[in-house]
């Protein structure tokens, strides 16, 4: 009895995180070394180009990444790319 209760509320918090994901802006992961993109649900963690991590926020200020063109952090101007 106990058991069933504990496993329908597991199942329902897994629901509510589902529809806040549909919920939230597209948002993109990117290289700072080739400033090559990919979408926030790929499952890429390190570009597959040069194997740097990829930045999921800007690394100073958490805004998120919206544009696969991004260049500059859209929360406050710092760029992107990795020092040479
Ligand atoms: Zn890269
Ligand atoms: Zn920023």
């Amino acid at each position: 009895m106990n058991h069933d209760l504990n496993r329908r509320g597991t199942q329902n918090r897994g629901a509510a995180e589902r529809r806040e994901q549909e919920f939230s802006p597209l948002t993109y992961r990117l290289c700072p070394r080739c400033l090559r993109a990919v979408p926030g649900h790929s499952p890429e963690r390190y570009c597959v180009n040069d194997g740097t991590k990829l930045l999921s926020a800007c690394p100073v200020c958490q805004a998120a990444i919206l544009s696969p063109y991004t260049l500059f952090c859209a929360g406050c101007g710092r760029p992107f790319a990795a020092e040479p």
